[in-house]
């Protein structure tokens, strides 16, 4: 797989998903059957993944069966929760209890494994050791907002891989340097976004929004820039990822990555089960046979701009905003989203446009 090869795959069943992805990728392709394959999911406290806070099972299922398929035996599920949650209540309320068992695979809790130090920048760090010293490390994170840093995704899920008294110090040192400075010290092998419904907002959940995908990639700076992009923010946003760039993890220049769609047929009009801060857009928009790839983007895209004072500038006519394949063939005077909307009188196309550039385009509409 190239540096700069983003891979995509859309639809509902994270098991049939990642399977689809890891056989495009073939991941196995330079690594011995002996090879012990370490996971780190996001399971930054007890609440499944219908919330938008954890990553969910069936993914992870779907890696297994994929590996213990070509022969690996060896995996480990890995994760310390946040300060103030027990690792093991994740595991059991996540679902991951249940699946080590059903594949006879180990679970670490990491606030319980040895560390090491790493030195970064001068900076010296302290690292659980297992992720280290794996061969193969598939990191896991969710597609969520964050209140403190804007983005949590690939970088930040590392912070699952240091002990809690290291997650102090990080908070005390303003956090991005030191996101940027662990994603130097813990290489990553794969990182695979769990994109089925992120956090609009918190790290925590609540506020789920289903997005419809799974996003790989080697270069996890990069990754961190398009998931960025899908929720409505610029990397030059978030700090870490320019200092991670800086230290040579990845690049932040979109214009760079080659972004594969391995099923692009397979965006289907979603069920939508927005919930808490999430819920309110809904009625800034007029849905017909959305796909959630779609339709999370503009919700996305809502919540920025109300984040930056923007929302109420929309005139009242503008809304609802019509997104989904039910316009198709439809003309109109408002505004559509997407190419199923192409025939409204303002239209921004893409299928599905991402959120970053959904806000420039209601942006540019307000200034007219
Ligand atoms: S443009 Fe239409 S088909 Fe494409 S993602 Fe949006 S709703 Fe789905």
């Amino acid at each position: 797989m190239q540096k700069r090869q983003i891979t995509v795959v859309y639809g509902e069943n994270p098991r049939e998903m990642v399977t689809a992805l890891l056989t495009k990728l073939k991941p196995e392709a330079a690594l011995p059957r002996e090879a012990t394959i370490g996971l780190k999911p996001n399971l930054v406290l007890d609440k499944p993944a219908s919330s938008g806070a954890t990553t969910h099972p069936e993914l992870v299922e779907g890696i297994i069966q994929y590996f213990q398929s070509k022969g690996y035996a060896k995996l480990i599920i890995m994760e310390s929760s946040w300060i103030g949650a027990r690792t093991e209540q994740a595991f059991q309320v996540c679902g991951y209890r249940d699946l080590a068992a059903k594949y006879g695979l180990k679970l670490l809790d990491l606030k319980k494994d040895q560390t090491v130090k790493k030195k970064v920048e001068e900076e010296e760090l302290t690292l659980c050791a297992t992720p280290l010293g794996v061969d193969y490390l598939i990191n896991l994170p969710v597609l969520k907002a964050h209140c403190q840093t804007k983005l949590t995704c690939a970088l930040k899920n590392l912070k699952g891989c240091i002990p809690d008294q290291e997650k102090r110090r990080f908070h005390r040192l303003g956090l991005h340097r030191p996101i940027a400075q662990l994603a130097a010290a813990l290489p990553v092998d794969l990182t695979i976004v769990d994109g089925i419904c992120g956090d609009l907002t918190f790290e925590e959940g609540g506020n789920p929004v289903p997005m419809g995908r799974l996003i790989a990639g080697t270069d996890p700076v990069l990754l961190d820039t398009y998931a960025a992009a899908l929720l409505g923010m610029a990397a030059t946003e978030i700090p870490y990822l320019t200092l991670a760039a800086a230290l040579g993890v990845g690049t932040t220049d979109l214009t760079t990555a080659e972004v594969v769609e391995v099923n692009p047929e397979a965006k289907t009009a979603g069920s939508f089960r927005l919930a808490g801060r999430a819920e309110r857009f809904a009625r800034y928009v007029q849905e017909n046979e959305a796909c959630s790839a779609c339709y999370g983007s503009l919700i996305h895209a809502l919540h920025r701009l109300e984040e930056e004072g923007e929302l109420k500038r929309v005139k009242a006519g503008a809304f609802p905003i019509k997104i989904g394949q039910g316009f198709r063939g439809q003309a109109g005077s408002g505004i559509g989203i997407g190419n199923c909307t192409g025939h409204f009188a303002f239209n921004l196309p893409g299928c599905p446009p991402r959120a970053l550039e959904i806000k420039a385009f209601l942006q540019r509409l307000l200034g007219d």
